[in-house]
Order: structure tokens, then C-alpha cells, then sequence
């Protein structure tokens, strides 16, 4: 029989003497492995730490020979210590040598100790080290041993990833992950290049502490935490001030059925009463939590882990008085966001002159957060996993929205190669202003209308700096879902009016309220939908409330008072919707003049194309509409039954298939043949070579963000329209998946800047 261990409490105090010690990292990490082996009376405790590439480095011992500190490597996978890194979880064995993943490593002299226990050091989840104990007889460890063993592994995940480890081997490459630099591409989702620094969206928190002092107080103050969190959600459940769009309200429910969890909570305090401060005690339960749902087959329940893991990390902001997002922060100048992921409202919340770039975890280009930021001119790139743990505020980051290049923590040749860069964007960049006043007709002079999309008082200098025709596409539901409750009919009356003043004779085409699948109202309950992209949204939303369709048309009414009206509406799969929605304008008008109040002298209405049902009533609409645009975002994803914002779906249907650009083509052809203005302006139209493909199917009017006009004016200009439409249209027919590469070849060999 072994003697038990001395409990966790009085191990914790003791490391709490070693953590406050003057000692070196190296003598700290061998003092902790001397206090652990006396602990749980083990003959061995060892540390492994992970290093760059994933080796495993054993890093201090108390019971193997000294030489091997330093020197003994094992892969992810490698052995006993191998396996319980990769798959993040314990191993208690009793008879270590006959456990099929033991290997035999003669340098450490570990050939005579048979049992084995060890534990997973986690940060966040991932696995940054290994702390194992080991005994010659054969014996089990109890839970009281394996409760120590595993609550030094927490204490020890801070001292490693605090950086402390940085001088420990002399060794230059000793560095950790997180202190390296890193070179990662992800999606190009808005072109640009910004050299600056790292703001992590939610802020990292820092912990300090990791041993209670006085374990009840502990135990007060986390339960005050788990209070002020739980009044936290409930506000941003019923409050008007939930930052985010998207499916946040059901996120939220979950967070809040997760927060009254009592088993969530007693884990979080059985870990505080066991000698842990609040903080370390919720990152323990949190990461106990993932290796439990990791192992879980059912999808549904994995992605409760991040559901889970953003909880527990409001929770350890709440307990370290850390801010929950940083767009109230003091920011550096040259931000670079990164983040998880990002609704388009929290984006909106932050001082748009000091965000120079975002980087998002999960983000495709048609999602709603990036439409924002390619207004605002932000370069973005998306789809790259796991770099939020990578970073950390204040580092030192280069993206590059072109290629999808990122650079963390980047050397000093990569920054010169960079600034290089960004001077010669910035010569093209000039070279597109020059453009701003020359009209954009093709070399064989056909005129094509370039329009730019806004929906924000910050978009409006650009229609003149850009130099486009008018605003192709208003999208009016952005001033709702940045208000914190819904506008009021003055201030939907006011931006409206700044909007038509700003634009003087210049086109403007409002959209009216286009609500629905990943664009919420935070202050607008919804019924849950299985399928919310296929259910109330566009259109069919605004007219089962038309309440509010009837307050929006009003406000437009009044603030185009004696000018001309154009209104839009989004997401019309029949004719009888657009029906019903003129008449909700008629009536609206026939009001305002019964009360001898102005009208606009013109009131053009048309709709969008985006439900692929349309495309077969064009006959009967055309004769109806004044107008109608293309939404090839939507169009794309309804056609292609493939949702615009997952991420991993983006490169599976090109829009440049000759079957989407033959169903473009002939809704030109149709609005040619009735007479019916035409515009497309989905994310395509600002894409120089997608908007090359557009001219070819007969589009002489887009609409796209504003930094596009000059590098699509640019294409317009040395395009001969002629030739380009004789080369498209036997492409169009053709059954392949793509005809990107030789319309690039065509411009390639006809010098068309795409
Ligand atoms: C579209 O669907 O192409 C479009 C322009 O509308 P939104 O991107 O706002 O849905
Ligand atoms: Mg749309």
C-alpha cells in the first residue's frame, strides 16, 4: 500500500510558494517536479512541453537520468507521453511496458518503472505538454493522486504559455508556438494589404493567479462571477443591445441554458474548493469539457464546445474584469482584428479609422460581415482555423487580402517585402483615381454603368471619391440591424434624406428592408427555423409585418419628397409579392397627398432576381417592374443549393459556370426585350474578372463596392466588348464546370487588367 497523497490543497499551496519564488523558470520546473513526486510518493515525475513542429521535449525530471532533459523527443503520437497528447486525455496504467503504445526510450532509464500516470497539460483545449509520474511496482493511482497530477498540469499550462519557457535550453529554437513566427493562408475575402497589429476581438485573458489563498472566499467570488454572467446573457437576451446578427439569439439560448447548469457550475467549484483560484478552476472543468465532447460522434454536440468555450470564456472575463470585446478598448493604431467569427453589427461598433484589416476563423466572402467590411474597405481574409490561438494582442501581423497570405509575428524581411508591396497598392490605388472622371465605356465604345453598393452614412463621400454613376444598391436593413432598437420613422426619414442630398442627380436605388436567414434583428423575435435561408426572410417577411414595410416606404416617401423614388425589394419568388408590395406604396402615397403632404414626382419600383423561380415568370414581372437587379449572391446559392456563408463551400460552384452566367445571360436578354433596365449587384459585379464574364453576357450596368470601381473601370476600359462577347458566348454553352481559365487567358492575351 501506498501512502495517499497529501490533497490538492496542500500541493497547491506549496506550488503557490514556488510560483511566488525567485527561481529561474528550468528550477522551477524541477522544484515542481520534486513536489510532485513526493505528492503522490512517485519514484519519477517528469515534464514534457511541446515545441515547434510537435515534438514533445522532455524539459525537467525528478527520477529519470538527468542528460535526457533536453534531449529526449517524442512525435505527437510517440509513445505513452505522444498519445496522451494527441488525444488530449489521461492514462493510468498499472503496467505501463505492456500498453501497445510504449516505447522504449533508453537514454532516460525508465526501463524499470511499471506504473504510469500521466496527464495532458492544456491550454485552450490543445495540448501543450505532458506531466507524467511513475512508480516501480505495479500499482494504480487513485483519484486523489490523479486529482494532484492533474491539477499541477494547470498551474504548469500557465507557466508554459505565459512564455516563461522562452531561455529554458540555450538552444535558439526553444521558442513556443505561440512566440514563433507564422506564415498562413487562408480566403481572400476583401482584397487589400495592412501592415499592423494584432487586436484580438475578445480579448485573451491574462491569469495570474492560479492557487486560492483563502478557498471560500474563492468560492464567493466565482459564484458572484456566475451571477453577474448569468444577468449578462438574460440582458442580452431581452435587451435591444445584443451586438451581433447571424443565429445570435439561439447562441444566446444555449449560453443561458449552459449558464443555469447547476453540474456546470458545482464542477467549477468542486475545482475551487480542491485549491485552484475561480479562473483556473473554470478552465480546468472547460477543458475537461472539450476532451468529453471531442470524443462525442455526434456533430451536434461538438459544436456545443464552442458554444461551451465562449461561455467559460465570458465567465474568466467576468471573474478578471477583462472587457468581452475590444471595440471599446484603447486600439493601437494599424488594427488587425481577429477573431472567431464576427456578425456585421460588432464589426460596425469599432472606430472604423483604426482597423486596418480582419482576420476570421470561419468567414466565406458573401457572408454579411464581410459585405460590411468590403464598404468600408477593410481587407479581409477568411477561413483560417486556429488563428486565433496563434496570436495575441499586440503582435506583430501582416495580411494580405489579394492572396490570402497572413504573417504573424513577421520577420524583418517579410515586412521590407511588404512595404513594397503596399507602396506599389497604393501607385495602383492612385492610378484607379486618375480614373474617378473618365467615363467607362469599352474600346469599342460601349458605356457601361458602374454603381456602387452602400447602406451606411460612411458610405456615402465614396460615391464621389470613386467616381461612380450612383448607388446601384442601398441596403437599408444595415441602420437597422446597427440600431439598438428598431429606427423610428425620423431617423429612417434622415438617412434617407442625407442619402438623396449626398447623391444630388445621381441615381440612388433603396432596397428596402431585407431581414431574415443570417441578417437579424437582435430586437425582432423570430420563430426558430430549421431552414432560415429558405424561410421568413426578403420580401415574404416585410409583408407578413407590414407594419413595418409601411413605416420604411412612408419615411422613403417623405424624405424623396419632389425628387424621384427608386425602391427595391429583395427576395421575390412571385409575381403577386411585388403586387402586393406596390400597393402598400400606393396606398402609402395616396395618404401622404390626402394630407397634402409632399411626394416624389417619380416613384420607380422594381425587384431583385435572387430566388431562382423568378427567372421563369421574367414575362410576367417584366411587364410589371420598372427595374430589377441581379442578387448573384443569393441567385448563386439558391441555384446552387449551396449556403453563401460556409466558408467550406465557397470553391465548389464557380460563379463563372456557364450554367449560372447562361441563366444571366438570358435574364439581360429578357430585360432587353421588355425594355427593363437591368443592373446586377451582387458581390461579382466588383470582381474584375467576374464583371468581365457580366459584359460578355450582356450587362451594362453593375453595382459593387466602392474600392472596386477603379480596378473594374480599369477592365472596362481596354475590353473590346465586341470580341469579348464572341469569345464568351460559345463558352456559355458549353457543359464544363468553369470557363475562369480562359477568360483569363483572354485577358491575359488581350492585356485586360483583371
Ligand atoms: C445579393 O444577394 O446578391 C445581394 C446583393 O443582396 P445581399 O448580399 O444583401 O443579400
Ligand atoms: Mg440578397
Amino acid at each position: 500500500m501506498h501512502p495517499p497523497a497529501l490533497g490538492p490543497r496542500v500541493l497547491l499551496r506549496q506550488l503557490r510558494e514556488v510560483m511566488a519564488g525567485p527561481e529561474v523558470a528550468q528550477a522551477r520546473l524541477d522544484r515542481i517536479t520534486k513536489l510532485i513526486a513526493a505528492n503522490v510518493v512517485a519514484e519519477v515525475c517528469s515534464i514534457y512541453v511541446m515545441r515547434p513542429g510537435h515534438e514533445l521535449e522532455l524539459f525537467a525530471t525528478k527520477g529519470l537520468k538527468q542528460e535526457a532533459v533536453h534531449n529526449t523527443q517524442l512525435a505527437i503520437n510517440e509513445g505513452l507521453v505522444g498519445t496522451i497528447a494527441a488525444n488530449s486525455a489521461m492514462l493510468n496504467l498499472s503496467d505501463a511496458q505492456n500498453h501497445p503504445a510504449f516505447k522504449f526510450m533508453p537514454e532516460t532509464g525508465e526501463e524499470v518503472f511499471h506504473s504510469f500516470l500521466g496527464v495532458p497539460i492544456l491550454k485552450n483545449g490543445k495540448p501543450i505538454g505532458v506531466l507524467v509520474v511513475q512508480n516501480e511496482t505495479r500499482r494504480h493511482y487513485s483519484s486523489e493522486e490523479e486529482e494532484a497530477v492533474q491539477t499541477t498540469a494547470m498551474v504548469l499550462a500557465e507557466i508554459i504559455s505565459s512564455g516563461e519557457l522562452h531561455d529554458v535550453a540555450n538552444s535558439t529554437e526553444t521558442d513556443v508556438a505561440h512566440l514563433r513566427s507564422h506564415f498562413l493562408t487562408g480566403e481572400a475575402v476583401v482584397p487589400g494589404i495592412a501592415i499592423g497589429h494584432v487586436v484580438l476581438h475578445q480579448p485573451r485573458v491574462i491569469i495570474v493567479n492560479f492557487v486560492a489563498a483563502d478557498v471560500d472566499e474563492e468560492v464567493r467570488r466565482l459564484r458572484a462571477g456566475v451571477d453577474t454572467l448569468r444577468g449578462q446573457i438574460d440582458q442580452l437576451i431581452t435587451s435591444s443591445d445584443s451586438p451581433l446578427g447571424g443565429d445570435y439569439n439561439e447562441v444566446l439560448e444555449t449560453y443561458r441554458m449552459f449558464a443555469n447548469d447547476r453540474g456546470w457550475v458545482e464542477r467549477i467549484v468542486d475545482a475551487v474548493e480542491s485549491g485552484l483560484t475561480a479562473e483556473v478552476a473554470v478552465e480546468r472543468v472547460q477543458n475537461e469539457n472539450r476532451a468529453r465532447l471531442a470524443k462525442s460522434a455526434d456533430p451536434y454536440l461538438r459544436e456545443r464546445m464552442t458554444d461551451l468555450d465562449d461561455l467559460a470564456n465570458r465567465l474568466l472575463r467576468v471573474l478578471t474584469g477583462t472587457a468581452q470585446t475590444a471595440a471599446h478598448e484603447v486600439l493601437p493604431d494599424a488594427a488587425v482584428l481577429v477573431a472567431r467569427t464576427m456578425g456585421p453589427a460588432e464589426l460596425l461598433d469599432y472606430d472604423r479609422s483604426k482597423i486596418f484589416g480582419l482576420v476570421l476563423e470561419d468567414a466565406g466572402s458573401n457572408s454579411h460581415v464581410a459585405i460590411v467590411a468590403r464598404a468600408l474597405d477593410i481587407p479581409v481574409i477568411g477561413e483560417l482555423d486556429g488563428v486565433v490561438e496563434l496570436v495575441d494582442t499586440g503582435d506583430d501581423i501582416i495580411i494580405d487580402g489579394n492572396s490570402g497570405e497572413v504573417h504573424i509575428r513577421p520577420n524583418g524581411e517579410v515586412v521590407g517585402a511588404y512595404a513594397e508591396k503596399v507602396r506599389f497598392y497604393a501607385r495602383k490605388q492612385a492610378r484607379y483615381a486618375q480614373l474617378r472622371d473618365v467615363e467607362a465605356v469599352t474600346r469599342n465604345g460601349e458605356k457601361v454603368n458602374l454603381n456602387i453598393n452602400a447602406g451606411l452614412m460612411a458610405d456615402l463621400p465614396h460615391l464621389a471619391d470613386s467616381g461612380a454613376e450612383g448607388i446601384g444598391l442601398f441596403r437599408t436593413e444595415l441602420q437597422f440591424m446597427i440600431a439598438r432598437s428598431f429606427p423610428r420613422l425620423d431617423a429612417q426619414v434622415e438617412l434617407y434624406k442625407a442619402v438623396l442630398n449626398t447623391a444630388g442627380d445621381q441615381p440612388v436605388v433603396f432596397r428596402s428592408l431585407d431581414i431574415g436567414s443570417d441578417k437579424r434583428l437582435p430586437y425582432l423575435s423570430r420563430a426558430k427555423e430549421d431552414n432560415p435561408a429558405l424561410g421568413w426572410r426578403g420580401l415574404r417577411m416585410s409583408l407578413s409585418r407590414p407594419a413595418f414595410l409601411k413605416l420604411q416606404i412612408r419615411a422613403l416617401l417623405q424624405a424623396a419628397a419632389g425628387k424621384t423614388l427608386r425602391v427595391m425589394f429583395p427576395f421575390v419568388a412571385n409575381l403577386s409579392e411585388f403586387l402586393e408590395a406596390r400597393q402598400i406604396v400606393e396606398h402609402e402615397t395616396r395618404r401622404l397627398q390626402h394630407s397634402d403632404q409632399p411626394v416624389p414626382v417619380d416613384i420607380r419600383l422594381g425587384i431583385m432576381i435572387e430566388v431562382p423561380a423568378i427567372v421563369w415568370q421574367l414575362d410576367d414581372i417584366l411587364v410589371e417592374v420598372d427595374f430589377v437587379s441581379v442578387g448573384s449572391n443569393d441567385l448563386a446559392q439558391y441555384m446552387f443549393a449551396s449556403d453563401r456563408a460556409e466558408s467550406s463551400l465557397v470553391r465548389r460552384y464557380d460563379l463563372l459556370s456557364p450554367v449560372f452566367l447562361r441563366v444571366l445571360q438570358e435574364i439581360a436578354r429578357k430585360c432587353k426585350e421588355h425594355d427593363v433596365p437591368v443592373t446586377l449587384c451582387g458581390e461579382m459585379a466588383g470582381d474584375p474578372l467576374e464583371a468581365l464574364a457580366l459584359i460578355g453576357a450582356g450587362y451594362r450596368s453593375i453595382s459593387m463596392a466602392p474600392a472596386s470601381i477603379g480596378p473594374v473601370k480599369a477592365m472596362v476600359l481596354s475590353v473590346d466588348q465586341a470580341k469579348l462577347t464572341k469569345f464568351i458566348e460559345p463558352l456559355i454553352e458549353t457543359p464544363s464546370q468553369t470557363i475562369r481559365t480562359q477568360l483569363h487567358a483572354f485577358a491575359r492575351g488581350n492585356k485586360i487588367p483583371v
